[in-house]
């Protein structure tokens, strides 16, 4: 089959400047994700390098090969960047728009200029550089399972295959310094792989946004918008998937006293600062692996995996007296803001895995739901341990 070359030029050019069009139109759309930005700047200039590239010969060689690999090599340091800011780090332009000028100021040199095959050597070694730092940075930011990361990932591995196999892959012609010109079936090989590698990656960074957006809508689902703890919801999610194991276990139910009248007295929104300081002193007084949410109105639950009932116990003694100094110091009218709060603290220490990790979590709800009864009905502002098993 003869492909007209003209044709093929047409497809390549057209098909890949809809494609970065797109992109663009996507983060019109996502304004937030401007790693959209580099990436459609990426397909602009592959597809513009190319196409100059596959024109030697009709255009002038410095627009072709200087201006051409250059433009190659920038859209390569642009995929890398743009990856670099989709996982919030800066990104590193100035590197590649160095190699590309070191690049068109090496092709100035007669010797170098005049050899094909040490300009193939040498741009093919630069865009394998390029795709591997691409290829490092989406391993780094590699931090959940993610199957359009590993797609982006395929893409440039190939991409960095596909040009470290062209050194030692050279054709004759190139061998024997001769130039490949427009009208060979090569040109429209290096063209179509060009193509293809913009669409499949163009597909699967968007997808990589998308499934971000997806882990970000689910995980404010689960977020109590106050406090930045997890809601009722989150916390009964996370407390399960801990109630599963085996090993002691304590769960801890704190209500802010007669908090109605903090807001009766002070307003609703020196209210709302009370409970960020409640948050605030749970965040402080309990350990990173402890889950800790807000699960009513002024009502938290903490769950310690591994926490005896002594350490929980003290761990609610530290919080209810932080509580109490700490909102102590609020000065909202002038006035000093008295609050205190109650705790109910249920342990259990379970040796075996349970079969039904819900009907524990239950149990010790309804434990340190009852400890906190206690607490309140005693005179408040006081914690009650109660030991389950
Ligand atoms: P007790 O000592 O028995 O716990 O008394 P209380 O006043 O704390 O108990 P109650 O459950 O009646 O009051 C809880 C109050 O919390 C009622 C509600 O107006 C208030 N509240 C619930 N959510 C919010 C919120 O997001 N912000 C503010 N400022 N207040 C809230
Ligand atoms: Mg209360």
């Amino acid at each position: 089959m003869l492909l007209d070359p003209w044709t093929l030029w047409l497809v390549v050019l057209i098909v890949g400047l809809l494609l970065a069009g797109s992109m663009l139109f996507v983060w019109f759309l996502t304004p937030e994700e401007s790693a959209l930005g580099y990436w459609s700047a990426f397909t602009g200039l592959l597809v513009a390098g190319v196409s100059a590239g596959m024109a030697r010969g009709l255009i002038p060689d410095f627009a072709s090969i200087e201006l051409g690999n250059a433009a190659i090599l920038l859209a390569y340091g642009f995929i890398w960047s743009g990856l670099r800011r989709f996982d919030r780090r800066r990104p590193r332009l100035f590197y590649a728009v160095l190699i590309a000028l070191a690049w068109i100021a090496l092709c100035q040199l007669p010797p170098f200029r005049e050899s094909v095959g040490s300009r193939v050597i040498l741009i093919s070694a630069l865009i394998g550089l390029l795709a591997t730092l691409g290829l490092v940075q989406t391993w780094r930011g590699w931090t959940t399972p993610s199957r359009p990361r590993l797609a982006v990932f395929v893409v440039l591995l190939l991409v960095l295959v596909l040009n470290l196999a062209r050194i030692p892959l050279m054709p004759t012609q190139v061998r024997q310094n001769q130039l490949i010109t427009f009208t060979e079936p090569h040109n429209a090989v290096v063209g179509l792989v060009a193509i293809g590698v913009a669409i499949f990656l163009n597909y699967a960074l968007v997808l990589m946004v998308r499934e971000r957006a997806e882990l970000l809508h689910r995980s404010a689902a689960r977020r109590d918008e106050l406090t930045g703890l997890l809601n009722r919801r989150g916390f009964s999610e996370l407390a399960l998937a801990n109630c599963e194991t085996a090993g002691p276990v304590a769960l801890i139910i704190l209500d802010i006293d007669h908090f109605k009248q903090v807001n009766d007295r002070f307003g609703h929104a020196t209210g709302d600062r009370v409970l960020e300081a409640f948050a605030h002193v749970l965040r402080i007084n309990l350990r990173q692996a402890d889950i800790v949410g807000r699960i009513g109105g002024d009502e938290f639950a903490a769950l310690l995996p591994g926490a005896s009932e002594a350490a929980a116990g003290q761990a609610a003694e530290r919080i209810r007296e932080a509580f109490q100094a700490g909102v102590g110091q609020m000065r909202p009218d002038g006035a000093r803001v008295e609050c205190s709060s109650s705790i109910g603290v249920a342990c259990g220490d379970f040796p075996d895995a349970p079969s039904d990790g819900a009907a524990r979590l239950e149990a010790l709800l309804a434990w340190a739901d009852r400890a906190l009864y206690e607490a309140k009905s005693a005179g408040r502002n006081r914690v009650v341990v109660t030991q389950a098993s």
